[in-house]
């Protein structure tokens, strides 16, 4: 931390400051400028007591925090990219192998949860997804169909081999939901929903992470702080589109969290362009574009008929949408030194 003094301040008044920074256990140097006198104090922030109280005193201008407040997540506490394992079958997100998350928003009924599981799965798909838990803007809308979706979700899984991510909406689930998915993802809405990261985290299960609707970078990274804090190391970041002025698109897709969060997190980073950009049409430019980028992996949305679908019916692609799009990723995926 660096301590910014008021300029004029006594040399009673500077006394106090210092004995107090030592007080706290902190070793404080002294930077004298012209007009201004700074204090740089060294220890470490995450075993002393926090020097930000200091902000409030008289004598001081501000207090500026050098180290970061996300710990267990930031690349210097692990140098390499993690990898998370997920399901019986071990595919590695993050790892060299390009992984393509995909099937319907929500899961809708038997028959069209397994046209798509094994259509995807055929496309090169090698993780299923599927809402039976939905966070709806409206409690209008279709809900999901909540255990009866898992267990179709489960069946999907044993027919094709592939994998299930499906989202946890709630606290008092989480055991069960876990029994079902090999990923829990955390939605938007819920993306600072601390209870439910830390219930996450305790199934033990690998948590996808989405990034609120309006959350900063750091505060998103702070949240997966709740997962690995709590002895789950088996975290991915999803950038899913951020609110702006900007109605033309249902979010703004933010690409730029994919080198940030390469650069302040060993987690893996994974793309989901159809809640990005809401509509099917720009899916295929995004997914080109995330893939080479460097993102680990993408969670698409695919419908055997997107015009009746019960939810997101706009962004969703079609089995054969998505069949091409799979093909036309392949030298993207090799441009960015992955297969
Ligand atoms: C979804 O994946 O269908 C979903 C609701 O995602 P988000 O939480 O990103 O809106
Ligand atoms: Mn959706």
């Amino acid at each position: 931390m660096i301590v910014v003094l008021k300029p004029d301040i006594s040399k009673k008044d500077e006394t106090a400051v210092l004995k107090e920074i030592k007080k706290l256990g902190y070793v404080p140097h002294i930077m004298r400028g012209v007009e201004r006198t700074v204090i740089g104090c060294i220890g470490d922030e995450r075993t002393h007591q926090n020097l930000e109280t200091l902000g409030s005193w008289s004598q001081v201008e501000k207090v500026v925090p050098i180290q970061k407040r996300f710990k267990l997540v930031s690349r210097e506490a692990h140098k390499g990219n993690s990898t998370v394992k997920v399901g019986p079958e071990k595919v590695l997100v993050g790892g060299k192998k390009f992984q393509v998350m995909a099937g319907p928003c929500s899961v809708e009924s038997e028959m069209q949860l397994m046209k798509t599981a094994h259509a995807v799965a055929k496309a090169g798909a090698t993780i299923l997804r599927g809402g039976a838990f939905k966070p709806r803007t409206s409690p209008y809308e279709f809900q999901g169909l909540g255990e009866k979706g898992l267990k179709m979700l489960a069946k999907a899984r044993r027919e094709t081999g592939l994998p299930v991510i499906t989202e946890l909406l709630s606290e008092a689930h989480a055991e069960m939901v876990a029994e079902y998915a090999d990923i829990l993802q955390i939605g938007a809405r819920n993306a600072q929903n601390f209870q439910l990261l830390i219930a996450a985290a305790k199934t033990g299960k690998p948590v996808l992470l989405k990034r609120g609707l309006s959350m900063k970078i750091e505060e998103w990274l702070l949240a997966g702080e709740y997962v690995l804090s709590n002895n789950n190391p088996n975290l991915m970041f999803c950038e899913r589109g951020i609110r702006t002025f900007e109605t033309y698109t249902r979010n703004t897709l933010d690409l730029s969290t994919i080198p940030i969060i390469k650069k302040e997190s060993h987690c893996p980073i994974v793309i989901d362009p159809s809640q990005g950009a809401g509509r099917s049409d720009l899916v295929v430019a995004m997914c080109k574009g995330a893939t080479a980028m460097g993102a680990d992996a993408l969670l698409i949305e695919v419908h055997p008929n997107p015009a009746e679908a019960w939810s997101d019916g706009a962004q969703q692609l079609t089995i054969e949408g998505f069949a091409k799009l799979m093909e036309e990723l392949k030298p993207f995926i090799a441009a960015a030194g992955r297969e």
